[in-house]
């Protein structure tokens, strides 16, 4: 694929902690802007499930909180990028998580935007333990905003994933820290970041998110 400068292209990455709001946001823009989320961890999720070779290889690095090899998440993200839908710009939810991830994204695409959403660490955990997610359509949720078990969407009794428990949640805070925080001073550097405090409710986050990519 050819490097896309200079289009009318939006490519906007959202950059956070687990447990920041990355997806419920990256959805939201999504939506307002009619393009596409790509999310790793959603590509990743759906590669379990239909029982992938990649699905059997990132389950286990998942389940411990680690993260997936960055040749695999760049190999999936270059395929996806290629797809029609994606010519428009994309949002990029959960990608990248590495300064490998960022350079091999950046002889790929150009970037318009990095969305930085923080939230103090001791806040993480209390927000993850609330998280539900649909077994069936994918949708998030938080116990919080939900008035009984069912999906929002589709009704199905959501659950909470296997990675959101206290003690992986400690440990994919740890591999944040590590290894995707320094993507923060990167992309400063290359006048691209948007930061978003992410600790009030979530429309209010909804309304932040928007004045930072105006
Ligand atoms: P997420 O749904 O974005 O929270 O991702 C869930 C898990 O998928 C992460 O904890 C990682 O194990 C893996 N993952 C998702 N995106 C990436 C990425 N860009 N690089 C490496 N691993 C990833």
């Amino acid at each position: 694929m050819s490097k896309r400068k200079g289009m009318t292209m939006r490519n906007i990455i959202f950059l956070g902690p687990p447990g920041s709001g990355k997806g419920t946001h990256a959805e939201k823009i999504s939506q307002a802007m009619g393009i596409p989320r790509l999310s790793t961890g959603d590509m990743l999720r759906e590669n379990i499930k239909k029982g992938t070779q990649l699905g059997t290889t990132a389950q286990r690095l998942m389940d411990a909180g680690q993260l997936v090899p960055d040749e695999v998440i760049i190999g999936m993200i270059r395929e996806r990028l290629e797809q029609p839908d994606c010519a428009g710009g994309v949002i990029f939810d959960g990608f990248p998580r590495t300064l490998a991830q960022a350079e091999a994204l950046k002889e790929i695409a150009s970037i318009d935007a990095v969305v930085n959403m923080t939230i103090a660490d001791e806040r993480i955990a209390e927000r993850m333990s609330g998280r539900r997610v649909c077994p069936a359509c994918g949708n998030t949720s938080h116990t919080d905003w939900m008035e009984d078990a069912g999906c929002p969407s589709c009704g199905t009794e959501m659950v909470q994933r296997k990675d959101d428990a206290p003690e992986t949640v400690l440990e994919r805070l740890r591999v944040y820290h590590a290894q995707t925080k320094p993507l923060i001073d990167y992309y400063a550097a290359q006048n691209l970041l948007r930061t978003v405090d992410t600790d009030g409710p979530v429309q209010q986050t909804e309304a932040k998110v928007r004045e930072a990519l105006r």
